[in-house]
């Protein structure tokens, strides 16, 4: 069943989306039948989880953290994050740049913008990603490497108000991403990914509908 939903995912994806299987809640036995059907990056969204999965898992996947990441957990994951896609504060920054240090390693990074209507989503503001990109706080955090945006749409039925969000997080992007150097997009879940990927989506994570429904998240 894995194998098969990848498969039919792929399809709808041009060859420059990559596409993100979020494995979190899901055993590593799940995990391994889409290693097997030839995938290597996956998303998780707990240090302690992702870390466990990866001391166990082929180390050719490439480890993607897409949630909320607390400062005091970012040494776990340090030694082997692929990307981290939900940078929300200049502190989880500077803590990453100083554990990706030690690890002698420049780590990716994608800051999160904050688009949805929810008040519990996580991000920052545009202007303050502008800010931040020109401050030199910033410029001096040589073990970070920002390769883009993130976002995550409103939690709704309702498709106008997330083509609103998705449409302004794209017309962000295309504003920064020549300027500093950014490619990737990371916006589109299992439930709006087509919509994500009309406004410029270049990573879609998706979980449910590769590995079925979590029964807790
Ligand atoms: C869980 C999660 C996803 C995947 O959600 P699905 O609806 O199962 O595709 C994508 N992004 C983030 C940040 C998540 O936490």
């Amino acid at each position: 069943m894995i194998a098969e939903n990848l498969k039919k995912i792929k399809s709808e994806l041009s060859e420059q989306i990559s596409l993100i299987a979020v494995s979190k809640t899901k055993p590593v036995s799940q995990i391994l039948e889409a290693y097997e059907a030839g995938h290597r990056d996956f998303g998780e969204n707990k240090a302690q989880e992702m870390t466990e999965k990866w001391e166990e898992m082929p180390k050719d996947i490439q480890w993607h953290m897409i949630g909320h990441l607390q400062r005091n957990k970012v040494k776990y994951i340090a030694p082997y994050v692929h990307l981290i896609h939900a940078v929300d504060s200049l502190k989880l920054l500077k803590e990453i740049n100083k554990q990706a240090q030690k690890n002698n390693r420049i780590i990716n990074c994608l800051l999160q913008v904050y688009i949805a209507k929810e008040e519990t989503k996580f991000g920052f503001d545009p202007e303050e990603i502008t800010q931040l990109l020109e401050s030199e706080e910033f410029k001096n955090l040589k073990h970070i490497r920002i390769k883009g945006l993130m976002g995550m749409a409103t939690f709704t039925e309702n498709t106008a108000q997330i083509e609103k969000e998705f449409q302004f997080l794209k017309s962000f992007f295309d504003q920064l991403k020549n300027k500093y150097g950014m490619t990737e997009l990371s916006t589109g879940m299992s439930g709006d990914y087509p919509l994500a990927l009309q406004y410029g989506s270049t990573m879609v994570r998706i979980g449910s509908a590769i590995f079925g429904e979590r029964n807790y998240t």
